[in-house]
């Protein structure tokens, strides 16, 4: 005789969930469950809070493009892994596990579209790309972009989501810095717009270079920007921080930037930008029909 038995019968094996993965999205930030197909049509935006989700680099050239429409180019490159770098895992299984998962070769789309019937060239980062980091494939696309842009005469978008410079390849990613800014150099001599948009989270070597280096610098709400992070900071100089230090607000505040722009008005808002940058002598001439040819000049009448 045994000593116990089974008070009841077996569980039936669990049931499928007819609820299809995916179906509810929970906001990071409200803790508020909603149907994701409602998330989406609001650009991952939470209706509840106003919390901006993350976007990968295809939903954020997507967002921004005519139609959603773009040509991805600068296809097809990779990281020579210069240091064969390696920590819990390789850097070569890192990169390969990257690219299955985001379709991308490194952790930046590089896309040729319209924004509101503008030409442009637009680099937008990819954070599911380890952390967006900037390795020398990064670098070399973006400078790419900087200079398709410089021949084209086409404004640059260039869209940042990165935790900053790669480790895995050392010195080599440092450099990009300086590649790239130079790069945007040549696009601001030939007088080209460069807008930098900047994202959660925007810090480490991509904020000290191209993000901060816009005509117009402008960031998502509550956005995180800055170069090292918060808890390094307070470490260092064992105080604690200011509320809100290193999001959007703050730095608009001390004048680190130029706007912060709401997601869903965000495409608008650049098509005036572009306009008001690339219309110069349609509007110096319907300016010139305007008004008469010579405006008479009042002058004081003489002291007697
Ligand atoms: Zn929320």
């Amino acid at each position: 005789m045994s000593w116990f038995k089974k008070a009841k019968t077996p569980l039936a094996p669990a049931k499928q969930s007819r609820v299809p993965e995916g179906l509810w999205t929970k906001c990071k930030e409200c803790s508020e469950i909603l149907y994701t197909k409602e998330v989406v049509k609001n650009l991952s935006v939470c209706p509840k809070c106003n919390y901006h989700m993350g976007l990968t680099s295809f939903e954020r050239a997507r967002s921004l493009l005519d139609d959603g429409r773009f040509e991805e180019l600068d296809q097809g490159y990779g990281s020579n892994d210069p240091l064969e770098f390696s920590d819990t895992k390789r850097y070569k299984d890192r990169l390969r596990v990257s690219k299955e998962k985001t379709g991308l070769d490194d952790a930046v789309l590089i896309a040729q579209g319209e924004l509101q019937g503008i030409p442009v060239v637009v680099a937008a980062m990819e954070y599911g790309f380890i952390g967006g980091s900037m390795g020398v494939v990064v670098g070399e696309k973006i400078t790419l972009a900087a200079e398709r842009a410089l021949e084209q005469r086409n404004p640059l978008l260039i869209i940042s989501r990165s935790g900053g410079a790669r480790m895995q390849e050392g010195a080599m990613s440092l450099m990009q810095m300086a590649k790239i800014s130079a790069a945007l150099g040549r696009l601001d001599d030939a007088k080209i717009p460069y807008l930098s948009i900047l994202t959660d989270p925007t810090t480490g070597g991509v904020t000290a270079s191209f993000a901060m280096l816009g005509d117009i610098n402008l960031a998502e709400p509550k956005a995180l920007i800055g170069f090292a992070g918060p808890r390094v900071i307070e470490q260092t100089i064992r105080q604690p921080l200011p509320a809100g230090f290193q999001r959007s607000e703050y730095l608009l505040e001390h004048g680190m930037l130029d706007m912060i722009v709401e997601r869903r008005e965000m495409r608008h808002l650049l098509g005036r930008i572009l306009r008001f940058f690339t219309e110069p002598v349609v509007r110096g001439a319907a300016r010139a029909a305007a008004e008469p040819a010579s405006v008479p000049v009042a002058r004081p009448e003489p002291v007697s």
